[in-house]
């Protein structure tokens, strides 16, 4: 909890920089998106809006400022043309916001040319662009120390440009309480636009994480509560279960469903010899033979009681059946499993009870159970070791 609690704390109130690196990592790779897609609508809106500005004010121009008003026209639509481009180059993902301030001071430069080269209706400039280009410091989500610094640039910049132009006192003033005004205030909701995003951010993470935690958590539920934790086969419970599911599913489609039970020969004298945890191994590696054994994903196998284990097979496979319950006798007997207290042979064996459930059989899933319970019987009685079939 104060791990967590430590990787996400900003560097500090002005520095709002996650502390842990890889979370700043991941939050600017996200952001770098959104914001690319802003910029790039900044950058058209903003030709838009200084063509209609441009094509609105010419024909009230004097001669001798038309040549400046279309050189800064002209600087401003050809940087955003620039701009727009330059977007979709891999090194603009890497510094992204520190091209959007270069960019907002190249268009600022722009504006300060018109305002030193049109002494006459520089006011006018002064009063109209400082809105736009505060909120431009907003739009283009560069970080609020930027604009604040880049205000600070241009406050400088009309100061300097008002001294050597010669106006009214009050349209100086003016100009500089404007612009410092917007600046400020496009800092401060820059600050607090970066400050929410992040909190954002963090909350979604937060949110994701728990998600993911609770779909965890809820499937190792689910798996826990149907498998067996010895051997990992499926429990008694899901036998019981998916028994009548399967059963009902058979009936429906009018296929033939079988149930083999297996259970370990001599498995008490085995324990009583080896002892109970060389037993516990011993059902593993069973459960792990047929697993390995019965490969089809209709098989379902399952350790239903101490030492039996059941397993369903789907499909109209009767024939088969010999051939499957062969096959995991000598899979078992591939195991080689030494037992020197088995009267039938030196090594541990099974012995298999199937029976199935006919197409049209009117049959209950413990009909069934019952069936193969009692060829498992015979299979014991006729010498263990063997398959018996209902
Ligand atoms: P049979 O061939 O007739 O099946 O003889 P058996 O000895 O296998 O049958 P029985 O039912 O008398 O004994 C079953 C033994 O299985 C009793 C117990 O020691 C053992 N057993 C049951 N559950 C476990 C288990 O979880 N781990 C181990 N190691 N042994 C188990
Ligand atoms: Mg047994
Ligand atoms: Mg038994």
């Amino acid at each position: 909890m104060t791990e967590a609690n430590d990787s996400v704390r900003f560097k500090s109130k002005l520095k709002l920089t996650f502390a842990d690196q890889a979370t700043e990592k991941d939050f600017q790779a996200k952001q770098t998106n959104l914001n690319t897609r802003l910029v790039r609508l900044t950058m058209f809106v903003t030709i838009v809006l200084c063509s209609l500005f441009y094509f609105a004010l010419l024909p009230i121009q004097t001669i001798n400022y038309q040549a400046t008003y279309f050189t800064v026209y002209i600087i401003i639509v050809l940087h955003c043309i620039l701009f727009y481009t330059f977007t979709y180059h891999r090194l603009y993902a890497l510094h992204n916001l520190s091209y959007n301030a270069l960019s907002t001071l190249v268009i600022s430069a722009g504006i300060l040319i018109a305002v030193y080269r049109m002494p006459t209706i520089a006011p006018m400039i002064l009063h109209s662009t400082g809105l736009p280009i505060a909120a431009f410091f907003i739009l283009f989500g560069i970080s609020w120390a930027q604009a604040l610094l880049l205000a600070l640039f241009y406050f400088c910049a009309v100061i300097y440009t008002a001294t050597i132009i010669p106006q009214s006192l009050i349209d100086l003033s003016l100009a500089i309480f404007n612009f410092f005004g917007f600046f400020v205030i496009s800092s401060i909701a820059g600050y607090m636009l970066e400050r929410q995003k992040r909190q954002v951010y963090l909350a979604e993470r937060n949110t994701n994480q728990l998600i993911k935690s609770l779909e965890s958590s809820q499937k190792q539920l689910l798996e826990l509560s149907i498998k067996d934790g010895l051997t990992e086969l499926f429990n008694r419970r899901h036998f019981d279960e998916i028994g009548v599911l399967k059963t009902n599913e058979a009936k429906r489609l009018k296929s033939t469903m079988h149930l083999l039970m297996i259970d370990v020969d001599f498995f008490k004298p085995y324990n009583d010899h080896y002892g109970h945890p060389a037993g516990d191994e011993v059902l593993v590696s069973i459960a792990s033979t047929l697993l390995k054994t019965l490969r089809r994903s209709t098989d379902l196998i399952f350790r239903v009681g101490g030492e039996e284990l059941a397993v369903i097979l789907l499909g109209d496979d009767t024939e088969n059946l010999n051939q499957i319950s062969q096959s995991v006798h000598d899979a078992i007997n591939a195991l080689a499993i030494e037992h020197a207290k088995s009267p039938i042979k030196k090594q541990l064996s099974v012995s298999i009870g199937i029976a199935s459930l006919k197409p049209l059989s009117n049959e209950t899933f413990d009909d069934l159970y019952n069936k193969a319970d009692k060829a498992l019987y015979l299979a014991k009685q006729s010498g263990r070791n063997k398959t018996a079939i209902y």
